[in-house]
């Protein structure tokens, strides 16, 4: 990894919040701490962190209320987001998903873990797409290099890892994936990600596409294809 990243660790746990901050200036991680969710999005309007570690239950907001902030704004809305969660927190890390959250640990965890997760997903933040990419499928345009997709000359407000899913079943395109093969190729595999994630990804992909939705194509009991209207006859 070249540059330092900056990680904001959002945590009311103070045991938690300093074992964390510990951990992750030794993984060479630079640290801003929080443990509000006022706090969090104050070191947010002041700088915008490279990645945040967000726990679920805070004392002033929800966890998922400031996920939804930090990727609602334009500055933030590229900031790669993993969410803590305690076991039972089932519906709040659906929810944290559909509003953009980038992966998940579950409490309790290894440190180790989260580093390892953290570091994979700073990686597909920055990472060139698995294959390239046509320019073009249908009415969706993407610009790899600046990272933008357009459905006609609307701008998709994507995350970069819905940015990532796009590309790859662009690449892909008029080809069946399975759940499987993307959690592999696009996730990177978190081994206990399970690959109803892909599904509620799809799914917010798939209302981001707008009138190109129909072409996101659900394949029962295997996966999906992106369909290309040029090749479908
Ligand atoms: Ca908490």
């Amino acid at each position: 990894m070249g540059a330092v990243s900056s990680v904001l660790i959002v945590e009311d746990e103070r045991d938690l919040l300093s074992l964390l901050d510990f951990n992750l200036r030794q993984a060479g991680f630079e640290t801003l701490l929080a443990s509000t969710a006022e706090e969090a999005l104050a070191h947010v309007r002041r700088r915008v962190p490279d990645l945040v570690v967000l726990d679920l239950m805070l004392p002033d907001l929800p966890g998922t209320e400031v996920c939804r902030r930090i990727k609602g704004a334009e500055r933030t809305r590229n900031v790669p987001v993993v969410m803590l969660t305690a076991k039972g927190e089932e519906v709040d890390r659906v929810v944290g998903f559909e509003l953009g959250a980038d992966d998940y640990v579950t409490k309790p965890f290894s440190v180790r873990e989260l580093t390892l997760r953290l570091q994979a997903v700073l990686r597909r933040s920055t990472a060139a797409p698995v294959e390239a990419a046509p320019e073009r499928v249908g009415p969706i345009r993407l610009d790899a290099e600046a990272h933008r997709a357009f459905v006609g000359a609307e701008e998709l407000p994507l995350t970069p890892l819905e940015f990532r899913l796009l590309s790859t079943l662009m690449a892909r395109a008029g080809r069946v994936q399975s759940r499987e093969q993307l959690l592999a190729d696009v996730w990177e595999m978190s081994p206990d990600l399970e690959t109803r994630t892909v599904d509620t990804h799809v799914k917010r992909l798939r209302e981001k596409l707008g009138e190109a939705r129909e072409l996101l194509e659900t394949v029962r009991g295997v996966g999906y294809r992106l369909v290309d209207p040029a090749e479908k006859g």
